[in-house]
């Protein structure tokens, strides 16, 4: 990514926060943007959190932990909240315990229960969210709505760890019809819930549907083209 690349950040941040904003002010509710930096290096997160953004999202442990430890070292004061998102493997989870302050894609016990022995004691609890997977995608990472209640549960009995809401990336969808339809569903499924458990926060909405993911319900929308431009993916051997 050249230079001139990083001077679009800063407008690119804006025009999302404005529509973002406008989103916000029709459902009544403040919503938090998360910017996704995957694949763009630590000074395109400079420029970010220049222009204002503190939510941070990285999918891949070593690359979001290289980031979070150079912006710690150069920017201290923007006192930074990152956002772990991608699938994570029992291997990573220490990394990710000791550098991360949430992570959003836990879908099974036994990487909740890793990050929870793994957390560090003089770090604050670990936020957490599950991921589901609403629209029963095989391919898809992320619990089945039918086995939430019971992950839910087991997670909330981890001492190092604080169980705050859901996540879910639905299927891209051809019409707005089709994209409502999933959002709709985890909404629904959220409401049942996060009463019960004290969960406040809904995770959904990306570059191509943060608008209709407000409008349905999140809170949280997970920001990354829109606002870096487009990525392009190193081989990974
Ligand atoms: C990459 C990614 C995003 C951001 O996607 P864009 O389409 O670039 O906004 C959001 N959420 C997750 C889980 C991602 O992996």
């Amino acid at each position: 990514m050249s230079q001139e690349n990083f001077s679009q950040i800063a407008p690119r941040l804006h025009q999302v926060q404005d529509k973002l904003q406008e989103a916000a002010g029709k459902a009544g509710r403040e919503i938090v943007l998360m910017a996704v930096s995957k694949t763009f290096p630590a000074e395109a997160v400079e420029a970010a959190a220049a222009a204002g953004q503190r939510v941070f999202g990285e999918n891949y442990a070593q690359e979001g932990c290289a980031k979070i430890d150079a912006l710690k070292a150069s920017h201290p004061e923007y006192a930074l909240q990152w956002h772990f998102i991608g699938p994570l493997q029992a291997n990573k989870t220490r990394m990710v315990a000791e550098h991360f302050d949430w992570v959003d894609s836990i879908d099974r016990l036994k990487i909740a229960q890793r990050l929870n022995d793994q957390r560090p004691q003089g770090m604050a609890p670990l936020n957490v969210l599950i991921e589901v997977n609403i629209d029963a995608e095989d391919t898809k990472s992320g619990v089945a709505p039918a086995a939430l209640e019971e992950l839910i549960e087991n997670v909330q009995k981890l001492p190092r760890l604080r169980l705050r809401g859901l996540m879910t990336i639905p299927a891209p969808a051809a019409t707005k019809e089709e994209q409502m339809k999933p959002l709709r569903a985890m909404k629904k499924l959220f409401d049942e819930l996060a009463p019960r458990y004290g969960l406040d926060v809904l995770s959904m909405g990306m570059s191509a549907d943060m608008v209709a993911a407000v409008e349905a319900g999140s809170t949280m929308v997970r920001v990354g083209s829109a606002i870096f431009g487009a990525r392009h993916y190193p081989n990974k051997a």
